[in-house]
């Protein structure tokens, strides 16, 4: 079975998207940037294949000055195990220095990369489209995991990059 590693920064939508993804509502979603304590796994049809997806707590511990020490720690055993990442950003906050230190990252590990923009209800996917592509993972998907935009094309990146 694929293995399916959702990371990224606190509060970006992670779980939202999880749950979106799954079609249950298993992970906690909250505005609070430190909810997610856990490693949330499920079993999900994306892209008609059969694949575990992984919620991650990513950087909820993190102070934002050990950020690229911290997320490896906390993300790295989801990262290892998986064979592809989605990297969510938030498309109404911009890139943060978090957004390009976790890219820097993900490269340097070599495993295909779909970075989604999330929170791109109406127009913000476009606007930020081009500062995201300055992360060099491509460009990035504009979804909303909260109202559900975007989340076909994502089972279709999905499917193509598996
Ligand atoms: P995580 O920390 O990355 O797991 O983020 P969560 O999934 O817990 O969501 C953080 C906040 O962003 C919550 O208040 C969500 O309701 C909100 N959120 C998640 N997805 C979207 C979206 O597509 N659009 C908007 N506007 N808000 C979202
Ligand atoms: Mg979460």
């Amino acid at each position: 079975m694929h293995r399916i590693a959702i990371l990224g920064r606190p509060n970006v939508g992670k779980s939202t998207l999880f749950n979106r993804l799954v079609g249950r509502k298993l992970a906690i979603v909250d505005d609070t940037p430190g909810v997610t304590r856990d490693r949330k796994e499920a079993e999900a049809t994306l892209g008609g294949l059969s694949v575990l997806l992984a919620d991650t707590a990513g950087l909820e511990e993190a102070a934002p000055d050990t950020i690229p020490g911290r997320m490896r720690a906390s993300s790295e055993a989801a990262l290892k195990a998986a064979d592809l990442a989605i990297f969510v950003i938030d498309a109404r906050a911009g890139i943060t220095p978090a957004d390009r230190a976790f890219a820097n990252w993900l490269r340097r590990s070599g495993l295909p990369v779909i970075l989604v923009a999330n929170k791109a209800e109406g127009r913000l996917g476009t606007q930020m489209a081009m500062e995201a592509y300055e992360l060099g993972l491509g460009d990035p998907l504009p979804v909303s995991a909260e109202h559900g935009d975007g989340i076909g094309g994502l089972h279709d990146e999905i499917r193509d990059r598996l």
